[in-house]
């Protein structure tokens, strides 16, 4: 397992706040503790505008550096350009790594992404960091499919919002496919219903048994397999966890690893990045799923 993850990612926030730095720093230690053999890389490239700009308007990446609280969950904070920036460079660092090393990889870092959209940063996320490393590895590193799965309780709106942009002109033979699972009705109110065919969203009820939330992110993943993708960006959000503070859905940690071991099954390069998840166990969530994802035997 190789690890992007840059402890400046700890250096903004409180704890009054879910999205909090103590998500990653525990995690980090964690991960550390139960796992030496595992590799840890700190991001080291810098993302140019024009990368961002792949995802984002000129007057979003521009508002970044702008003092002002950009809504109630998503505070301004000094510095928080830089950190947004990082986040999506170790994101296209992890897309790149599974795309040549074919090994499983996993962007540790804040703020998450999947909430942002091309002009509005909302839901703890300014930059959207999967949108981003889905086009810039079409752009630059030759995956022509590229799917995202997004197994975060809340909908990947920003995501799917720019995605399916692009989906809507399709250049060549180049395609998106993106794919929630999701609790509907929750914030952010959308992805009740597909937007197209390779726009899809599977939404779950409050409360509802693990079983069927289940059935739908492997349905989900299915249909991920289906579009037979170069490349799986994987948002990986732990908040549908039936203890998480946040929501109101039922995984337990050992669905956790299925997701990871269902993962790993579809042999396909695949890069995962840290979205949501608040509950304490956080670093118990996120080690089931990379072990079981590792762990895996390939198929293929
Ligand atoms: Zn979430």
């Amino acid at each position: 397992m190789l690890i992007f993850h840059d402890p400046q990612c700890a250096g903004y926030g409180a704890a009054m706040r879910p999205e909090q730095p103590a998500r990653v720093t525990r995690t980090a230690a964690h991960l550390r503790a139960t796992h030496p053999e595992w590799t840890w890389r700190v991001p080291a490239a810098t993302v140019s505008d024009e990368t961002l700009l792949l995802a984002h308007t000129h007057a979003h990446v521009k508002r970044l550096t702008q003092s002002r609280d950009f809504d109630a969950d998503t505070p301004f904070f000094p510095e928080i350009a830089g950190h947004a920036r990082r986040a999506v460079g170790a994101a296209l660092e992890a897309a790149r790594h599974a795309l040549t090393a074919r090994t499983p990889v996993f962007s540790l870092m804040r703020p998450p992404g999947h909430h942002a959209t091309a002009d509005r940063a909302m839901g703890f996320c300014y930059l959207n960091n999967i949108a981003i490393a889905a086009l810039a590895a079409q752009r630059d590193l030759g995956a022509a499919r590229v799917a995202v799965w997004d197994f975060d309780a809340h909908h990947g709106n920003g995501t799917e919002a720019i995605l399916h942009a692009h989906a809507a002109t399709p250049t060549g033979s180049s395609a998106f496919f993106f794919a929630s699972v999701h609790q509907f009705p929750a914030y952010p109110g959308t992805g009740a219903r597909d937007l197209g065919p390779r726009t899809r969203n599977w939404p779950v009820a409050p409360h509802t048994p693990r079983t069927e939330h289940l059935a739908a992110l492997r349905a989900s993943l299915d249909a991920v397999v289906a579009f037979a993708p170069d490349l799986v960006l994987v948002s990986a959000g732990f908040d549908a966890y039936a203890r998480d503070p946040l929501t109101a859905m039922t995984l337990e940690h050992h669905d956790f690893a299925t997701l990871g071991r269902w993962l790993g099954e579809t042999a396909l390069p695949a890069a995962a990045l840290l979205e949501g998840g608040y509950a304490d166990d956080l670093p118990l969530l996120i080690d089931a799923f990379l072990s079981a994802w590792e762990n895996t035997p390939r198929l293929a």
